[in-house]
C-alpha cells in the first residue's frame, strides 16, 4: 500500500490536481483505505501502462470523440488523436487496438442487488412451467438438512406457460417435510408451502400485517404473500448454506458475472453488514469485479453512523452510499401504491409500507446526520409522501446539494416532477423494463404508463435521471436497457409510452455521467476523461448506428475497471 505522499504525487501525476474538489463525497481515495489500483506501479504519463486507440466516445462534452487515450496508474492520463498518444508509448506499454469496434466508458448500474447469494445456493425458479419448478425444488429439498428451509428466487409469475401463478398447493405436491419459500424475482411477493406457514405461525385465520397481505381465496391461504407478510415469512427462514465464505464467492461470482455486460460500477440498494464483509472479502482476494456504492438498509445505517461514518465514507472501491428506505409496493408485482386502481381490480390501489409521519421522522434521522437517503418509491402516492418528506426535512436543516433520491419513482406527473426538480433530487427508474416486462403493463394500462419509467419527462425538466436495474427484478445488461429506453418496445413488439422515447446518446448519457452523478462521483467516473477512473468498455459495434430493436444483441468484447480486464470475450 503507498504511503499519502505517494500517493498525492500519483494522483497529481495522473493530472488529478482537482480531485479534492467539491463533488466527490469522502474526497476520492485519500481516506487511506486499501486500493485495489497500484498506484506504487504509477509511472509518468510519458509512459503509459496502456493505450486504446479505436472509435471511442469519452462522453465528455469538451472532446466527444477520440482516437486514442492512455491509462496510468489505474487513471485516464492523455486523450488525443491516435498520432498523439501513441507517441507516448514506452518498452512495456500495452496497446489495445479498438479500431473496428467501439469504446465508451464502463457503465453503472444505480440500482440492483447484486450479493449474488440465491445465484450461488438457491433455486433458480426463472423456469418456463409449474412442472418445472416443481422438480426444481423437489431437487433442492431432497439435500437441504431437516429443520431448514428451501429457498426460491427469479420467479416470475407472469412469464409461465401455464397462464397462472405458482400457488401452496403446487409447492405441496412435491415438498411437504421442509418449508419451501419461492420469492418472486419482484422480491415483494412470494409463495410458501404449508410447511413454511406452519413454521410461521401463519394459518387461514392470521390477520394481515399493516402494509401486508395473505392472500385467500374461499377462505384458505392461496400462499401468495405481500410485503410485510412477506417479512414475516421471511422472518422465520432458516437456512444452512448462507456462511459468511458462500457471501464471499457469490459476490465475488456475481461482480464477474456483471462485468461480462460492460459494467464497471454499480449501486447495491439495502445492504447490511454481511454484505460489507462480503465485498470487502472479495476485495481482499482481488476478486471484486466491480466498484460497489453500498445503500445500508436501517440496522447498518444506525451503526455506521454511530461509529461517525456518513454517506462517501470508503474509496474508489467500496464506498457508502445514502440509508434506504422502502415507502410502498412493487411495479413488477403489481403492488405500488397509486393514486387510481390497478385495470381490472376497481379497489386495489396498491401497498404502502410507511406512514408519511414515520417516513418523515426516518428521514430527518438521516438527513440531520449528514447521510444522503434514497426511498423505494413506486406509484405517485408513495412519491409524492417521499418528496414530502425530503421538503420537511430540508426545511427543518438546510444542505446544499444533498441529493436525495427516489429509487424507482416509476409513476410521475407535472406535479411530483416539478418538486423533483426544485428539490434536486435524483430518480433511479427501471430500465430495462419495458423490454423485458411488458406482459404486466396491461394491469396499468396504457394512459398510466405513457407517465411510467419516465426517462423522456426526466430530462426534459432537467433531472439527472439515474441509471437502474434493479436486478433481480429487472435484468441488469446496459445495453438490452439503452434499447428498451430508447425503442420503449417490449419482447413481443408492442409499444409502451412511446411518448418517453428517448434518443441513444441520451440513454448513453444516463448509463455513465448520470451513473457518476448519483453517486456524487462525476468527477472520477462516467466519462474517458484525463485524471478519471480508467473503466471502460469495448463494444463489437456502435449503438449510436446500431438498429435499435437489437441494440441488446451488441457483443460486449472486454471490461476494464482501473485499467485491468475485469472481462475478455
Ligand atoms: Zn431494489
Amino acid at each position: 500500500m503507498p504511503e499519502r505522499r505517494e500517493f498525492l504525487a500519483a494522483l497529481m501525476a495522473a493530472g488529478l490536481g482537482r480531485s479534492g474538489s467539491k463533488g466527490v463525497e469522502g474526497r476520492g481515495v485519500s481516506t487511506g483505505l486499501r486500493s485495489s489500483t497500484r498506484f506504487d506501479s504509477l509511472r509518468p504519463p510519458s509512459t503509459p501502462d496502456l493505450i486504446v486507440v479505436g472509435n471511442i466516445h469519452t462522453m465528455d462534452a469538451a472532446t466527444p470523440r477520440v482516437e486514442a487515450f492512455a491509462v496510468s496508474g489505474g487513471r485516464i492520463s492523455a486523450v488525443g488523436t491516435a498520432a498523439d498518444i501513441r507517441r507516448l508509448a514506452g518498452r512495456d506499454t500495452k496497446v489495445i487496438d479498438a479500431r473496428s469496434s467501439t469504446v465508451f466508458p464502463g457503465f453503472i448500474d444505480a440500482h440492483c442487488h447484486p450479493d449474488g447469494v440465491e445465484e450461488l445456493v438457491g433455486v433458480n425458479c426463472n423456469l418456463p412451467r409449474i412442472a418445472d419448478i416443481q422438480a426444481a425444488l423437489r431437487k433442492k429439498a431432497a439435500e437441504t438438512p431437516p429443520g431448514m428451509w428451501v429457498s426460491g428466487h427469479m420467479y416470475d409469475d407472469t412469464k409461465l406457460a401455464d397462464g397462472r401463478p405458482l400457488t401452496r398447493r403446487d409447492i405441496d405436491a412435491v415438498v411437504t417435510d421442509r418449508s419451501v419459500l419461492v420469492v418472486h424475482r419482484g422480491g415483494h411477493t412470494g409463495i410458501a408451502n404449508s410447511a413454511a406457514f406452519a413454521e410461521a405461525g401463519v394459518d387461514a385465520n392470521t390477520p394481515d400485517p399493516d402494509g401486508g397481505r395473505f392472500y385467500r381465496e374461499n377462505g384458505e391461504l392461496t400462499g401468495k404473500v405481500a410485503e410485510h407478510a412477506l417479512d414475516r415469512l421471511r422472518g422465520a427462514v432458516k437456512r444452512a448454506d448462507v456462511t459468511p465464505d458462500v457471501r464471499r464467492r457469490a459476490v465475488a461470482a456475481f461482480s464477474g458475472q456483471m462485468a461480462k455486460s460492460g459494467l464497471t460500477s454499480v449501486h447495491s440498494t439495502g445492504a447490511d453488514e454481511f454484505d460489507l464483509r462480503a465485498l470487502e472479502e472479495a476485495r481482499d482476494d482481488d476478486q471484486l469485479r466491480f466498484r460497489m456504492y453500498l445503500f445500508p438498509l436501517q440496522p447498518l445505517f444506525r451503526k455506521l453512523n454511530a461509529a461517525g461514518i456518513k454517506t462517501g465514507f470508503g474509496d474508489e472501491v467500496i464506498r457508502i452510499g445514502p440509508v434506504k428506505y422502502i415507502a410502498d409496493g412493487s411495479a413488477s408485482e403489481r403492488t405500488m401504491r397509486m393514486s387510481t386502481p390497478y385495470v381490472g381490480r376497481p379497489n386495489d390501489y396498491g401497498i404502502l409500507v410507511i406512514s408519511q409521519e414515520e417516513l418523515n421522522s426516518q428521514v430527518e434521522e438521516a438527513h440531520r446526520s449528514g447521510w444522503r437517503v434514497g426511498t423505494h418509491a413506486n406509484g405517485d402516492v408513495a412519491i409524492d409522501m417521499v418528496l414530502t418528506a425530503y421538503e420537511r426535512a430540508q426545511q427543518l436543516m438546510p444542505r446544499a446539494d444533498v441529493r436525495h433520491r427516489i429509487e424507482h419513482c416509476t409513476l410521475v406527473n407535472p406535479g411530483l416532477l416539478e418538486r423533483i426538480k426544485a428539490g434536486g433530487v435524483i430518480p433511479a427508474p427501471f430500465y430495462t423494463y419495458v423490454y423485458y416486462h411488458g406482459e404486466k403493463w396491461v394491469e396499468y394500462g396504457e394512459e398510466k404508463v405513457r407517465w411510467m419509467f419516465a426517462h423522456r419527462s426526466f430530462l426534459d425538466y432537467g433531472i439527472p435521471v439515474a441509471p437502474a436495474s434493479d436486478y433481480m427484478p429487472g435484468p441488469y445488461e446496459p445495453l438490452m436497457a439503452i434499447q428498451s429506453m430508447v425503442t420503449r418496445t417490449d419482447y413481443r413488439g408492442r409499444v409502451w409510452g412511446g411518448n418517453q422515447k428517448i434518443t441513444v446518446p441520451e440513454a448513453l448519457r444516463i448509463c455513465t455521467m448520470n451513473g457518476a452523478y448519483a453517486s456524487k462521483e462525476e468527477t472520477i467516473k462516467g466519462s474517458i476523461t484525463p485524471g478519471k477512473l480508467a473503466d471502460f468498455v469495448v463494444l463489437a459495434r456502435d449503438p449510436h448506428t446500431e438498429d435499435p430493436s437489437v441494440i441488446k444483441d451488441i457483443p460486449v468484447l472486454r471490461t476494464f475497471l482501473g485499467g485491468r480486464a475485469t472481462f475478455e470475450a
